[in-house]
C-alpha cells in the first residue's frame, strides 16, 4: 500500500513539476530570449550608425583601421561597400567577402538611404548572425553580431532549468516518500483496528486526532466501533439473563436449527438426558424419544407452535413437549415433566370415582325406601311427608351427581374407551332429536333439525337463526361422515339439549344443526332462551361452573354436564365452544373430524 501511494504521489509532482518547467521554458524563456534579442539589435543599431558616422568623418585613419577598431569595439564583423556592392573593407579580412553584398537584403535597404536589420544563418561560418546595415556617402557600412552568444545563454538557461529539476525531483521523491510513509501508517492503523473489530476485538479504536479525510475515516470507524460495542453489550447482557432465566426454569428447553441441529440447551435439558446435549450435533442423538422428534419437525416445517406427549425420553416418565417455530428455521421445544402432576390428577380422579362408587349403593337405598315410606304414608300426614319428599329429591340430586361424577372420571382418565366410527351426521342428529322430541313437547318446545323439515322435506327455519348461524346449505343429509362414538355423541346431544330446554325454553324451539367446518363438521345445539352474558362463556366448560346457581339446582342440574361434553370431545379429537347473547338465546357447537 505504501508503495502505491508513494508511486501515486511522486507521478503528480512529476506531473507538477514537468507542468511547471514547460510553462516557466515556454513563457519566461521566450520573453527573456526576444528582450536580449531586442536589445542586442538596438544596441548594434546605435553601434551601426556610429560606425557610419566614424566613416565618412574620420579621415586620419584608412578605412581599413577604422573597419578594423569599429569591428574589434563592437565584437561583431564590420564591412562597408560601395553604391555597387563591391566590399571596401572587411573587419574579418580572412573570411572570403560575399560575392555582391548589395544582393544582401540590410545593404540593399541601406543603399537605398534606410538604416535597415536582417538576421540569416552565414554560409561562410554556418551560425545565425543579426546584420545591421546603414547608408553612408557612396555606400553602405554593416555591421555583423553573431547570435551564439544568445544560444550560450539559452543553453545555460536550459542546463540550469535541469538541475533545477534535478533538484525539485529530489525533493520530490523525499516529500513523497515521506508523505506516503504518513499517510500509509495512518491508513494501515484504520485496516488493523478494521480487521481487530472484524475478529471480535471491539475495544479496538483508531483515535487519529487529525481533523483531515482520513482523519474522519478514523473517527467514524471509532463511532461505529463504539456502537457496535455498546449493542453488543446489550445483546451479551440479555443474552445472559435470558439464559439465567431458561437455566433456573424448571422445564427443559433446546433449541434446533432448520437441519436438525442442537443449537442451545438450557440446564435442566443437559440434567434430563445421560449422555448431556452436544451443540452443533443433531439432536436425535440427544433425544431419540420419536413423539418428542415427530413435534420438533412438525414445528419446523409447520411454521406453527405444536404439541405433544413424550413418554420414552426417561423410563417411567411423561412429558409435555411444547415445539415453537423460530423466525430463521428450526425450532426450540420445551419439555414440560407431567409424571408427577399425572399422578396427583390420577389420584384424584380415583379418588372421585371411588367415593361416587361407594356412594351409589347408598343413595340408592335411601332413594328406594324414601319412595317406599313416600308410598305408605297418607297423603295428608302433615310435615312428615314433606320431609321424606325433601329426603328423596336430594337424594335423587345426589345421586345424579355421583353418577356425573363416576361419568366424567371415567371419561377423563380414559377408563371409558371410545369406538369412534365414521357416521353421517344426520344421523347424530336424528337420533338425538328422536330421543328429545316428546320430553321437549312435553315443556312446550318444538326440537327441530336445521335445513330438515319433518318429513324429510327442507324446513325454514332460517328466520330463527341468529345471524353468524350457518345455513347448512340446505343439505345437512349430504355432509361427509364424521369418525364418532354413536352413544359418546349422543351423551353430548343429550347435555347441550338438556340444558337448552332447562335454561332456553322460553325461545319456544330449540334448532339442532351441522356445517362444514375448517377441520371437520361443526354440530350446533341453538335456543332462543335467555342466553349467557360474554363474561361467562369463557368458564362455561368448567366442572361445576354454573351461571345461576340457584337456577341450575333448582333444574337438577349438577354443574357437571358441560365438562362431561368438553371431555367427550377431546377424547374425540374435536373441540366444543358456545357463543350467545343475552336475551337472544345461545349456540353451542362442536366439531368432530372427518372420517
Ligand atoms: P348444569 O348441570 O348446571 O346445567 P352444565 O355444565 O350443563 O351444568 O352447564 C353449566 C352452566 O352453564 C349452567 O349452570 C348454566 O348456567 C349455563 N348454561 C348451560 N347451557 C345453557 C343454555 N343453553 N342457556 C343458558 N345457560 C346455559
Amino acid at each position: 500500500m505504501k508503495n502505491r501511494i508513494f508511486f501515486k504521489l511522486l507521478a503528480a509532482f512529476l506531473i507538477v513539476i514537468a507542468a511547471a518547467a514547460a510553462t516557466l521554458d515556454l513563457v519566461v524563456g521566450g520573453a527573456w530570449e526576444a528582450s536580449l534579442r531586442t536589445e542586442i539589435e538596438r544596441n548594434l543599431t546605435q553601434k551601426t550608425l556610429l560606425f557610419a558616422h566614424r566613416v565618412e568623418s574620420d579621415h586620419t585613419r584608412s578605412l581599413a583601421e577604422i573597419v578594423a577598431q569599429e569591428g574589434q569595439a563592437a565584437g561583431a564583423r564590420a564591412t562597408v561597400i560601395d553604391a555597387s556592392g563591391k566590399v571596401l573593407a572587411d573587419s574579418e579580412s580572412n573570411l572570403s567577402p560575399d560575392e555582391n553584398d548589395a544582393g544582401q537584403a540590410e545593404f540593399a535597404a541601406a543603399l537605398k538611404g534606410e538604416t535597415s536589420s536582417s538576421e540569416r544563418r552565414s554560409e561562410n561560418v554556418g551560425i545565425p548572425f543579426l546584420y545591421v546595415a546603414a547608408p553612408i556617402t557612396g555606400g553602405a557600412v554593416r555591421l555583423a553580431y553573431p547570435l551564439s552568444d544568445i544560444q550560450a545563454v539559452q543553453a545555460e538557461v536550459h542546463r540550469r532549468m535541469f538541475w533545477g529539476l534535478a533538484i525539485a525531483l529530489v525533493i520530490a521523491l523525499l516529500v513523497a516518500a515521506t508523505a506516503s510513509v504518513i499517510t500509509a501508517r495512518r491508513l494501515e492503523r484504520i485496516v488493523d483496528v478494521a480487521a481487530r473489530i472484524e475478529r471480535g476485538d471491539l475495544r479496538a479504536r483508531v483515535d487519529d486526532p487529525s481533523v483531515d479525510e482520513i482523519g474522519r475515516v478514523a473517527v467514524a470507524i471509532d463511532r461505529t466501533a463504539g456502537q457496535v460495542e455498546r449493542s453488543f453489550a446489550a445483546v451479551r447482557s440479555s443474552q445472559r439473563q435470558l439464559e439465567t432465566l431458561l437455566n433456573s426454569m424448571q422445564d427443559a428447553v433446546i433449541a434446533v436449527s432448520a437441519d436438525g441441529l442442537v443449537q442451545w440447551a438450557n440446564q435442566p435439558m443437559d440434567r434430563l438426558v445421560p449422555q448431556r446435549t452436544r451443540l452443533n450435533a443433531p439432536m436425535v442423538e440427544t433425544i431419540r424419544d420419536p413423539d418428542f422428534l415427530a413435534t420438533v419437525k412438525a414445528a419446523t416445517a409447520t411454521k406453527r407452535v405444536c404439541t405433544g406427549r413424550a413418554t420414552s425420553i426417561v423410563p417411567g416418565r411423561a412429558y409435555d413437549v411444547t415445539a415453537a417455530p423460530l423466525p430463521d428455521g428450526g425450532a426450540v421445544a420445551v419439555l414440560r415433566d407431567l409424571t408427577e402432576t399425572e399422578r396427583v390428577e390420577k389420584t384424584r380422579r380415583d379418588f372421585i370415582a371411588n367415593v361416587s362408587h361407594e356412594l351409589r349403593t347408598p343413595l340408592t337405598s335411601i332413594q328406594g325406601y324414601s319412595e317406599t315410606l313416600l308410598d305408605s304414608i297418607p297423603e295428608n300426614s302433615g310435615h312428615n311427608r314433606d320431609f321424606l319428599e325433601i329426603i328423596r329429591k336430594n337424594a335423587a340430586r345426589m345421586s345424579r351427581l355421583t353418577e356425573d361424577l363416576l361419568t366424567l372420571a371415567r371419561v377423563e382418565s380414559g377408563e371409558t374407551r371410545f369406538e369412534p366410527e365414521p357416521v353421517p351426521p344426520i344421523e347424530l342428529l336424528n337420533d338425538a332429536e328422536e330421543s328429545f322430541r316428546e320430553i321437549a313437547r312435553g315443556q312446550g318446545v318444538e326440537l327441530q333439525i336445521d335445513g330438515v323439515g319433518k318429513n324429510g322435506q327442507k324446513s325454514t327455519t332460517a328466520s330463527l337463526k341468529a345471524p353468524d348461524l350457518p345455513s347448512g346449505d340446505g343439505s345437512v343429509e349430504s355432509l361427509p361422515q364424521v369418525l364418532a362414538d354413536r352413544e359418546a355423541i349422543h351423551q353430548v346431544f343429550s347435555n347441550l339439549i338438556d340444558n337448552a330446554m332447562k335454561y332456553g325454553r322460553s325461545g319456544g324451539c330449540i334448532v339442532l344443526g351441522a356445517r362444514h367446518a375448517p377441520r371437520g363438521i361443526e354440530f350446533y345445539v341453538q335456543d332462543f332462551g335467555a342466553g349467557i352474558s360474554s363474561e361467562h362463556l369463557p368458564r362455561l366448560f368448567e366442572r361445576f361452573y354454573r351461571v345461576d346457581k340457584a337456577r341450575s339446582r333448582e333444574s337438577g342440574g349438577t354443574g357437571l354436564g358441560l365438562a362431561i361434553a368438553k371431555h367427550i370431545m377431546l377424547a374425540h379429537r374435536g373441540s366444543i365452544r358456545a357463543e350467545s347473547e343475552l336475551n337472544h338465546g345461545s349456540t353451542f357447537l362442536f366439531t368432530l373430524p372427518f372420517a
